[in-house]
């Protein structure tokens, strides 16, 4: 299944919403790179046509008053999938995916506008100006909490500050409840503040009395990501120079030691190790260690509009320090290639392994892969980077039979929530196809659809058409048909996407 990568194409102004088509035009060309718009048709009809290699075009089918064409272009820029003709004279709606983005993005905003009113009855963020708590409203994640759960315990070190914003809780100090909180859509209550001070022992335990409950969260490391911290703000007032701009950057890890100490000519060649989409990945050594350089052809990169992703691949890497994680050791700037020197992972790919010996099916082999991948997102998510793009294909295997994540390509630091489509459309959360902000969250979802692939042998929302692997998607991981083979993960699956569902996996978020 080709990727998605989310490309930000330029897209023309949006035309008015109704237009006529005369008889013969060609709406939607297949193949075309232009698909930014979906259309709703209000009167006539339109042919399918799909061209079948030597048989040349065929029309495989109509669309009149009331259906629909074009829908992915609201998600994601792909080519199109088949051409549209209109059979007779039309009348159809339009919208474009820059507008249609827009609407959801004014939604979130709406709604971090009424966070701010929140924020503005915590006293200790007063200090903060008008921008500052919108900034940080935008980055409040949702967590939902079931009957009895401890949202945090006594002693323990704070982290997170808390909005309550559903349910009760009840808050309990050495053994003895000494009040209660509760929410309504006119109070939110709020604890752990001090959490955005210090990481100063948590002087009760907050527990949830009422069946649910739902609070609005933001840690101690995004705040300080977006404004800075907190004691500064303080000192600062509410008057002084806002600290938007000074935001904290995640640091380089350990692991960019190597920077400046190898250059690309002192490096041997030893082997081609694969082919990538933009060039070749060839085993090199140096000083008696191995790497694997990996280049990307500078002409593709333009022509495919990618330079964002590859900075971001560059600028993620670097920070990662994990044994779950191809390290970056060097970045190369040639005449026509840029050049990543890489650790080498030289068992080759997990989903060629998968393949050659039949490993499909075998629960011990899922549970060691899916555990590197576990420990490899509790890596990047420590950092606040995102992955998005989970894949058999994106997992290497070291000469010991050790698992690697490998490509960076559509990662990215995130605090709260990010908003492009991406990724692998069979491994898409439902929030990355609702369009309306994603968090870390996105990744937990990908585990399961990971632990099911290496499982069943094909992921469980499967669909020739990417429109209906959305479709089952959204239905949720409970209408699934899972192979007899994996009866015994059946229930460990459907309990993490629970789980994920109810946000307790959020626990690096
Ligand atoms: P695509 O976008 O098609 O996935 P890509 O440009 O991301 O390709 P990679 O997947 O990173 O390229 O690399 C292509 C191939 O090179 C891999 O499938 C793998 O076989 C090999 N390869 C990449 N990185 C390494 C590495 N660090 N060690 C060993 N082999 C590697
Ligand atoms: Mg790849």
């Amino acid at each position: 299944m080709a990727k998605c990568k989310g490309l930000e194409q330029p897209i023309p102004a949006a035309p008015a919403p109704e237009e006529e088509v005369k008889a013969g035009t060609q709406l939607i060309t297949e193949g075309d790179l232009n698909a930014d718009y979906f259309y709703v048709v209000q009167s006539g009809t339109f042919n399918i046509i799909i061209s079948r290699g030597e048989e040349g075009p065929q029309t495989v089918g109509s669309i009149s008053e009331g259906g629909s064409f074009g829908e992915l272009a609201l998600l994601y820029f792909a080519p199109r999938a088949a051409t549209i003709q209109a059979k007779d004279a039309c009348v159809v709606w339009v919208i474009d995916r820059k507008n249609f983005k827009e609407i959801l993005a004014q939604s979130s905003t709406a709604m971090a506008s009424e966070y701010v009113k929140y924020l503005d009855k915590v006293e200790i963020l007063q200090p903060l100006q008008d921008e500052e708590k919108m900034a940080l409203a935008k980055a409040l994640t949702e967590m939902s909490f079931s009957k009895n759960e401890v949202i945090f315990q006594q002693g323990e070190k704070g982290d997170a500050f808390y909005i309550l914003i559903e349910g009760q809780v009840s808050v309990v100090k050495d053994g003895r409840e000494v009040t209660k909180l509760a929410a309504s859509p006119e109070k939110a209550s709020f604890f752990g503040e001090k959490a955005l001070l210090s990481h100063e022992p948590r002087n009760a335990t907050l527990q949830v009395i009422s069946d649910s409950a739902k609070t609005l969260t933001v840690d101690k490391m995004s705040f300080d990501m977006i404004l800075g911290p907190l004691e500064e703000l303080r000192t600062r007032g509410k008057q002084g120079k806002s600290k938007l701009e000074g935001r904290a950057k995640p640091a380089a890890s350990s692991s960019s030691r190597k920077f400046g100490l190898i250059t690309r000519k002192d490096l041997r060649r030893v082997g081609l190790l694969g082919c990538g989409g933009f060039g070749a990945v060839e085993l090199v050594e140096h000083g008696g260690d191995t790497y694997a350089l990996k280049a990307l052809s500078k002409g593709y990169i333009m022509k495919s509009g990618m330079q964002q992703n590859v900075l971001n691949e560059k600028n993620v890497q670097i920070m990662c320090d994990s044994p779950f994680i191809i390290k970056l050791y060097e970045t190369y700037n040639g005449t026509q290639s840029l050049y990543f020197l890489l650790e080498p992972a030289l068992g080759g790919e997990l989903y060629a392994t998968y393949n050659k010996k039949g490993l499909f099916g075998k629960d011990g082999h899922a549970k060691f892969y899916v555990a590197g991948v576990v420990n490899a997102f509790q890596h990047l998510h420590s950092k606040k980077i995102i992955f998005r793009d989970l894949k058999p294909e994106n997992l290497l295997l070291t000469e010991l039979g050790h698992i690697k994540l490998t490509d960076m390509g559509l990662a990215k630091v995130v605090v709260g929530k990010t908003y492009t489509t991406c990724g692998t459309p069979d491994y898409f959360a439902p929030e990355m196809i609702a369009s309306a902000g994603h968090t870390l969250a996105v990744d937990w979802w990908t585990v399961g659809v990971l632990t099911f692939e290496l499982m069943a042998g094909h992921p469980p929302f499967e669909s020739a058409h990417p429109m209906q692997i959305y479709q089952k998607v959204n239905k949720g991981i409970g209408k699934v048909n899972f192979p007899p083979k994996c009866k015994g993960v059946v229930e460990d699956l459907r309990t993490h996407h629970q789980l994920r569902e109810v946000g307790l996996d959020q626990w690096n978020a």
